[in-house]
């Protein structure tokens, strides 16, 4: 049992509230609420300005790369050494407040494996694998001889390349098993990817659903890829849990993804980090970049105002300290929900109490301050309901449980 104090409880959910006592018993959390009415007993206790749920980034890529986050580059950097990198990125985001994360493509089942067996101390891990990709798509590596980058059980990275409702089926079940908890499939074009257009569609209706379905039968959510209005729609229609990015998002296109369900993971940190790099960026990154950041956020704002669902979600995957895509930063997504028109509460419940929704089926019970919930806590020495930009400072998060275990204090 562990007592923790706070000024100020943010639930994940809800109003704050103040002078409140979270009791955490085993790795779930046994009272929330206020002090007055909190258990009494003798337990270890532990007094902190503010008290939250643990924080999520619902896109990353543990893909271990210091070079430019592309499949190319994956497939060319040794998957041990590119694991031990992305090792070090997974003690960063806990680190940082972030107990769960959802791994979009990258070595993440394996680290998960570290973590649960206790190697590794980094949050909750519910990896995509390899990412699903029509052949000449967002996860092929272009300027590779096909040969390389179609066999997926020799080459390095996190693609696999499927064409046909058949082979999308395969791609589904290889992933199955290797031990992916998420599926991830790209319905549009993208930007790193060096020939093809982010606003075109990719994969047909039959394929989409042929993955959306054998996804299902694993309780598996389907997360898409995808930019431009065409491969939103199609990831609608075919049912995917999530829409990735969404950068050309219209009122049409709103009304379809509240219609299906879906949910948004935006992932503005990547365009705002791509926006203010342009001039070191490799040309058709710049190109596309230009042409996508700004309408990406029109797309936000759309879609908020039309009432979908967000998630909060990064899209880093940078294993080189520094930059504006390393692994740290991830709190910045929360600053840029609000620049949206979120309020900072609305932005914590999408890193926290509205994530799990993200993972369908395979969801834990976590992201809110409530009896029963996973303890994954973090406390804070500042409060980000007056201050959004708190959560973008990792020196400012204090202590941080995960399932219960103090990580950090
Ligand atoms: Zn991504």
């Amino acid at each position: 049992m562990y007592r923790i104090d706070a000024e100020v409880m943010i639930p994940g959910r809800g109003s704050p509230l103040s002078n409140a006592t979270v009791v955490i018993d085993g790795d779930r959390i046994s009272y929330a609420g206020p002090r007055d009415t909190a258990p009494a007993g003798e337990h270890p206790t532990v007094s902190v300005p503010v008290v939250m749920p643990g924080l999520w980034d619902c896109h990353v890529h543990f893909a271990g790369v210091r070079d430019g986050a592309s499949t190319q580059e994956m497939m060319l950097t040794p998957a041990p050494l590119a694991t031990v990198r992305a090792a070090k990125d997974a003690e960063v985001l806990l680190q940082a407040g972030f107990t769960s994360v959802r791994d979009l493509g990258g070595y993440g089942v394996h680290l998960a494996a570290a973590v649960a067996e206790g190697t590794l101390a980094g949050p909750s891990i519910y990896s995509a694998n390899k990412v699903i990709s029509q052949t000449g798509g967002h996860s092929d590596a272009h300027r590779l001889p096909y040969q390389s980058v179609s066999d997926p059980c020799r080459a390095n990275g996190m693609q696999i390349l499927a064409d046909g409702v058949d082979e999308c089926l395969k791609a589904v079940r290889l992933q199955l098993r290797e031990g992916a908890r998420v599926i991830k499939v790209c319905t549009s074009g993208g930007v790193v990817s060096e020939l093809d257009d982010p606003y075109h569609r990719q994969f047909s209706d039959a394929e989409l659903r042929a993955v959306v379905e054998e996804a299902g039968r694993a309780e598996r959510a389907v997360a898409a890829h995808c930019h431009g209005k065409a491969g939103v729609l199609a990831a609608a229609a075919a049912g995917c849990t999530t829409i990735e990015h969404g950068s050309q998002i219209d009122e049409e296109t709103a009304a379809a993804i509240k219609e299906s369900g879906a949910v948004l993971v935006p992932t503005r940190t990547v365009f705002a980090a791509l926006k203010a790099s342009l001039g070191v960026l490799p040309p058709h990154w710049r190109d596309k970049v230009a042409r996508l950041a700004d309408e990406h956020l029109v797309s936000m704002q759309v879609a908020l105002s039309a009432g979908v669902q967000l998630a909060a979600g990064t899209d880093l995957g940078l294993s080189r300290p520094g930059t504006p895509l390393s692994f740290g930063r991830n709190g910045e997504e929360f600053g840029h929900l609000v620049a949206a028109g979120m309020t900072p509460l609305q932005a914590i419940e999408a890193g926290t109490a509205a994530a799990p929704l993200t993972l369908g089926g395979q969801a834990p019970r976590s992201g809110l301050l409530e009896q029963g919930y996973d303890a994954d806590v973090i406390a804070l020495s500042a409060n980000p309901v007056a201050d959004i930009s708190v959560l973008a400072r990792p020196e400012l998060v204090t202590h941080v449980w995960r399932k219960g275990k103090p990580v950090k204090q």
